[in-house]
């Protein structure tokens, strides 16, 4: 009798321990990219930028260094927006 409880928990805890591998792994798939640099890393900037094809907006914030390259939109280079003081 004792046997058998003693079976059955070791079959239960090899159950989780592979439902828990199989997670692991499905987790390992879907979450490849690569982790954001630490914030401490990052500059806090303050940078706008204006497609000069359709006139769209953006300010950015955040970037590696204080002169990121310009993004792109519409396929061009997006222009800086010198702000007005
Ligand atoms: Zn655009």
């Amino acid at each position: 009798m004792f046997g058998t409880i003693v079976w059955v928990a070791i079959g239960l805890l090899l159950v989780r321990y592979i439902w828990k591998i199989g997670f692991g792994m499905l987790r390992g798939m879907t979450t490849s990219l690569p982790p954001p640099p630490p914030t401490g890393e990052m500059r806090r900037i303050n940078v706008r930028y204006r497609c000069s094809v359709c006139g769209v907006e953006l300010r950015l914030t955040m970037a590696p260094d204080e002169q990121p390259p310009p993004p792109r939109h519409c396929l061009e280079d997006m222009d800086v927006i010198v702000p007005a003081e």
